[in-house]
């Protein structure tokens, strides 16, 4: 069967989403943080999953053995994401980040993540495990293979190039974040590397500038192409979204959002808006079109995740 065609009948999808999820605490007042729970590969599990309800939409990740993990995981529970795959790692916490939000409303973001136990959830799942399920889909960011070392780089390669072999499609989205880098170059190796196992790519103009020096989507197009990268999905903030899809240009136009309240999440949004599309078999451009209502959507709202009932009226 070929790839394409895994995607366009109609029985219910099964993804695994890879990566990290975090406690977020975000400021409710100047005294207090509203505890939340967020991270890129999380938050497009959740709106994947908010747009393909029959979707079986399991987070592969670590979390500790903690009251704080509990909670999380039934907050994960409580978006109807599936926790099965999720790793409990004996004696490591879950990271943690903090938005602080000064007079000007310019955000700036704290990290508490370097001896999380998401950075360990390859060596976890091998303990038990040698391979990845037999999936559709399997999505997983250049944040997930940062916060890993080389062996633990190395050895998820190895179970999505396996994963591909037997059926799954593998979708891939750089969110290059240059802190959690050595350099550039280090970057630029693990996301050429993850790209040429990558079916379905998000690259974003801005960092494709940084890693690859390219100077618009057609030169990231160009370069993704050539790597064997069959659906190329190009998004630049409210610029049109380009796509390249078995040799074919497709470019949607964005209708910018006229207030703006938080762009965070904006990416993992129309990531898991325009993943639920293709994977109900939607064309490409109903795809991105769907995508960038998520997205829309997102960006009106505080935090990473919309709260369910103001999504799913602004979404229905
Ligand atoms: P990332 O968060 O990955 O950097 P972008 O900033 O390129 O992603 O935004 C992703 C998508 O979010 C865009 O393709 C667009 O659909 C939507 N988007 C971003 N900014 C706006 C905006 N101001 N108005 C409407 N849509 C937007």
């Amino acid at each position: 069967m070929s790839q394409s065609a895994v995607l366009s009948n109609s029985r219910s999808r099964r993804c695994i989403l890879a990566g990290e999820v975090m406690i977020e605490l975000s400021e409710a007042d100047k005294d207090h943080f509203r505890q939340g729970v967020a991270g890129d590969v999380y938050n497009t599990a959740v709106y994947l999953k908010r747009c393909l309800p029959e979707g079986e939409i399991s987070l592969l990740t670590a979390l500790g053995c903690d009251t704080l993990s509990e909670h999380m995981k039934s907050v994960i529970q409580h978006e109807h994401v599936d926790t099965s795959m999720i790793l409990s790692h004996p004696n490591k916490q879950p990271g943690l980040y903090a938005i602080h939000t000064d007079d000007d409303g310019e955000r700036s973001f704290q990290y508490w993540r370097n001896d999380s136990a998401a950075k360990q959830w390859v060596n976890l799942w091998l303990h038990e495990n040698s391979l990845l399920p037999a999936v559709d889909l399997i999505y997983l960011s250049g944040i997930t293979l940062a916060v890993l070392d080389n062996n633990q780089r190395e050895q998820l390669l190895y179970m999505l190039c396996e994963a591909r072999e037997a059926g799954a499609q593998v979708a891939f989205d750089p969110n290059y974040r240059p802190a959690l880098w050595q350099s550039a170059d280090e970057a630029a190796l693990w996301t050429e590397r993850a790209y040429q196992l990558t079916d379905i790519a998000f690259p974003g103009i801005e960092e494709h500038k940084l890693l690859f020096g390219h100077q618009d989507g057609f030169d990231a197009m160009d370069a993704l192409a050539s790597m064997g990268v069959s659906e190329i999905v190009c998004k630049n903030g409210t610029d049109h979204i380009q796509i390249l899809h078995n040799e074919t240009m497709v470019s949607v136009e964005v209708t910018p959002v006229e207030k703006v309240i938080d762009t965070t999440s904006a990416g993992d949004g129309f990531t898991g808006g325009y993943l639920a599309a293709r994977l109900q078999g939607k064309p490409v451009r109903a795809a991105a079109e769907q995508a960038a209502k998520v997205a829309g959507i997102v960006i009106q709202h505080a935090g990473a995740i919309v709260p369910q009932a103001l999504f799913h009226q602004a979404y229905n």
